[in-house]
């Protein structure tokens, strides 16, 4: 029998989603993937509303869950690698198992590009990070480089202004791609300076980072800086893989929503969370769009299944 409700992903917005969704008694399935996503990755976070201490990242996540499963929710930790969205009932399709539902909630996240490099993985949440709204507080007073060129590593630049003693954008051509106000911005800036034509080769450090050695791709030339934080911005992957020929997706692979949730065409398929969003990507925001997705599947399940009983 085809499940009421599935939920694919367990990070902020999957949970926030479950949480309401098991509040209407609709006891949702959630397909966790390989865990509790993004925020698994980072130790503080102090921007989740409801904790003036901040909370660990895997805490609050293993909390959400929790609070999700005390009002029936249920959890399998497997990965979606294929769905059928064209023929209802919806169809699901892990490594294992085969699943069907009536309404599916899609939270599978996006994750951070990164270089690659050996040292990055070591100091990641050491001063290395992918995001400078969720870590650029931490950097008071500091040296930082961002790494990218896009719109993303602009934003990030003059966002880690308001709290770094400088910043230095590594580029690796010797222009941006980002929009033209927006490297404006950034080139006249006079905390942000400007290495061209030069990618990371190294990131130093004992305990936390200290530098970073550059190498210029033209000369093939090394130098080292001193620095104490690395801020990656070359963007980002949504997983959104299974959904090809299911969902509408963009260039860059996000699914395109209409109303925030919602996906033209599907009724009873709603998307929440990172997934869908190029812009806020944050912790609170995915919750907010997972909690929306609850109240529109509970909207839906409660027609189809009003209609099934002929209107009774
Ligand atoms: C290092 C770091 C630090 C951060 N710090 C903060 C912070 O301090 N404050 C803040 O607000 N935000 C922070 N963020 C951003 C925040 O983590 C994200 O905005 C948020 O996690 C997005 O939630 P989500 O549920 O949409 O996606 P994710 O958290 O990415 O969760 C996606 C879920 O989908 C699952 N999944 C993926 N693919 C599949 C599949 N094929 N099948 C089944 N499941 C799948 C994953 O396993 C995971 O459970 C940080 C991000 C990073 C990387």
């Amino acid at each position: 029998m085809a499940e009421k409700l599935i939920i694919i992903g367990a990070g902020p917005a999957g949970l926030s989603a479950a949480i309401y969704a098991s509040r209407e008694g609709f006891e949702p399935l959630v397909v966790g993937g390989m865990g509790g996503g993004q925020l698994e990755l980072t130790s503080i976070v102090e921007n989740y509303p409801g904790f003036p201490e901040g909370i660990d990242g895997p805490k609050l996540i293993s909390d959400l869950k929790r609070q999700a499963e005390r009002f029936g929710a249920r959890f399998v930790y497997e990965f979606v690698n294929k769905v059928d969205f064209n023929t209802k009932p919806y169809k699901i399709f892990t490594d294992g198992n085969a699943y069907e539902a009536d309404a599916v909630i899609v939270a599978t996240g996006a994750d951070a590009k990164w270089l690659g490099i050996e040292s990055e993985k070591r100091f990641r949440g050491k001063g290395v990070s992918s995001c400078a709204t969720c870590d650029g507080a931490f950097f008071k007073g500091a040296d930082v480089i961002v790494v990218g060129g896009g719109d993303t590593a602009m934003e990030d630049s003059l966002f880690l202004t308001r709290f770094a003693k400088s910043v230095t954008v590594v580029h690796r051509k010797d222009e941006f791609r980002a929009s033209r106000i927006m490297q404006e911005k950034v080139l006249h800036n006079d905390k942000i300076n400007v290495i061209w034509n030069s990618t990371v080769e190294e990131i130093k450090g004992d305990a936390r980072v200290n530098g970073v050695v550059l190498k210029d791709v033209l000369t093939g030339q090394t130098q080292k800086l001193k620095i104490d934080g690395v801020f990656i911005a070359i963007g980002y992957t949504p997983n959104t893989k299974p959904f090809v020929g299911s969902l509408p997706l963009d260039k860059q692979g996000y699914i395109i929503t209409k109303d925030e949730v919602l996906v033209d065409g599907k009724d009873g398929i709603f998307i929440a969370g990172d997934v869908a969003d190029h812009y806020y990507r944050q912790a609170a925001t995915a919750s907010g769009s997972g909690v929306k997705c609850a109240l529109r599947a509970r909207e839906y399940l409660s027609n189809l299944y009003y209609e099934e009983k002929g209107g009774k």
